[in-house]
């Protein structure tokens, strides 16, 4: 069998701390949630390489780095909430709710949906609430957000997620005019209307669908 503990310090020593992700509860995070747990059994020897992997119905589980890096960019400070759009798995979600207070997830995918929701419960990951919907209008119910990352890339970044932001809250959301090819963008609320960018490296998610991102068809 494998020693999957060895393997996941080895990725955070390897893949984060060599790459610059120094956030102590990020590092201490990754090396908590049993990424192994995430995937389907066939890809356990995989289960910490340096890159995504399949996990059904045409998605996958973000390779470990930018799932780090993507967090620490959110910059939370404890008792905070966050919302993500693109639940997946549900494994970025994990990780966040061990450094957020509350951890509000939307998956459109219906059997992702479930599938994470039912995982993350039997884990215990009871910070966490899975909601099914198209994450490109946020999640109103439990906004604003002090955080929120979106695991899949849009043509432009929905209003909605703006909108839904906490004074000085961040919004970390790839962009870019090819559906598998992104900039990542950090974006944080100055005041009501006032928001800066910056640019944090080319990236490659699955497209965002839905209606503030690519169309259904
Ligand atoms: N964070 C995930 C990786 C997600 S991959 C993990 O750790 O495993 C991106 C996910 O975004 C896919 O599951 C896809 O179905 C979902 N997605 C795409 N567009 C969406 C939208 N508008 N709202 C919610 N989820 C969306």
């Amino acid at each position: 069998m494998f020693d999957f503990a060895a393997m996941r310090a080895e990725m955070v020593a390897e893949q984060l701390e060599k790459r610059g992700i120094t956030e102590t509860a990020v590092l201490q995070a990754m090396n908590t949630v049993p990424r192994e747990l995430f995937i389907p059994e066939s890809y356990q020897a995989n289960a910490y390489n340096d890159g995504p992997l399949p996990i059904g119905s045409r998605q996958t589980i973000s390779q470990p780095y930018v799932v780090a890096l993507m967090i620490q960019l959110l910059d939370l400070q404890p008792g905070s909430i966050a919302l993500e759009i693109g639940t997946g798995s549900g494994y970025a979600a994990a990780v966040l709710s061990l450094i957020a207070a509350q951890v509000i997830t939307v998956e459109r995918h219906h059997k992702l949906a479930s599938s994470a929701r039912e995982r993350l419960s039997r884990l215990s990951y009871d910070n966490v609430i899975v909601m099914e919907g198209d994450g490109t209008q946020g999640c109103e119910e439990f906004a604003p957000y002090d955080g929120i990352v979106v695991a899949a890339g849009g043509p432009s970044v929905p209003i909605p997620l703006k909108e839904q932001l906490k004074l000085n809250g961040k919004l970390v959301i790839p962009i870019g005019d090819s559906k598998r090819k992104q900039q990542l963008y950090q974006i944080t609320r100055q005041d009501s209307y006032q928001f800066t960018e910056k640019r944090k490296g080319r990236v490659s998610f699955v497209p965002l669908i839905g209606q503030a991102g690519w169309d259904t068809r």
